[in-house]
């Protein structure tokens, strides 16, 4: 909140300075001659800069959301887990069944592909943070359409405002090409380095796709060793 100093100071010089203009008229010696300078007034305390959300007052604020039409068909909503000062993070596409029953993300066998990865890494999931484009699991498992990641997407951006990670991993196409705002193909993106409001981005593959998919999973093991590798150096 605002020194309230300042403001009152300020009250209390330009009741003076009417004071002193009435005694003046009243032909008060001990007034002023002329009106006091308005440099007499003490400069306004610039506003001190925006505080920065942490994840409770997000998740406060999405509340039981029904900002689009995901709601009606969700168990629940899956905001996201780790550590609030992660300085790495994942963003998937959006909750999967198990995720919704649970209300936690990447807890299914996708998860637990996650979860083997990071753990080749020497990483766990509490150091890091694990959170989706959209919290409320499309039906039938199909991809987010654009109006529900539209409703959603302000939700991770302020996640990743409060958290404040070194480096993003994204997780397929989808949470790809939101966070990036593009359509360039996850094929062109994968392995090479972005930049979402000024912190790097490695995007690579979801680990839904890498289990029907493993042979790729050689190609996400390169990317996250270049993720590795940035964090090491930038310690
Ligand atoms: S997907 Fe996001 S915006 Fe849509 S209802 Fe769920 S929490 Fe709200």
């Amino acid at each position: 909140m605002a020194d309230p100093a300042p403001a009152e100071l300020a009250r209390l010089v330009r009741r003076l300075r009417a004071w002193l203009a009435y005694q003046g008229r009243l032909g008060w010696p001990g007034a002023p001659a002329a009106p006091l300078a308005a440099t007499d007034t003490p400069p306004e305390t610039p506003a001190p800069p925006p505080r920065r959300p942490t994840l409770e007052e997000i998740r406060a604020e999405m509340g039981d959301c029904r900002r689009c039409k995901l709601w009606r068909t969700r168990t629940h909503l899956v905001f996201g887990e780790g550590s609030p000062t992660a300085a790495l993070m994942f963003i998937g596409e959006g909750p999967g069944a198990e995720e919704d029953l649970q209300g936690r993300p990447f807890v299914g066998p996708a998860g637990q592909l996650l979860n083997n990865l990071l753990a080749k890494l020497g990483l766990s999931r509490e150091e890091v943070y694990i959170a989706n484009v959209v919290k409320s699991r499309p039906p039938g498992n199909r991809e987010p359409e654009p109006d529900e990641i539209a409703a959603c997407l302000p939700f991770l951006k302020k996640q990743i405002e409060a958290i404040q990670p070194r480096v993003i991993v994204t997780l397929g196409r989808v949470a790809t090409q939101a966070l990036l705002d593009t359509t360039t193909p996850l094929t062109k993106l994968r392995g090479t380095w972005q930049r979402y409001q000024g912190i790097p981005v490695m995007p690579t593959f979801h680990p839904s796709y890498l289990l029907r998919f493993p042979r790729e999973r050689l190609k996400t093991w390169e990317d996250m060793q270049k993720v590795m590798e940035f964090l090491a150096r930038h310690e």
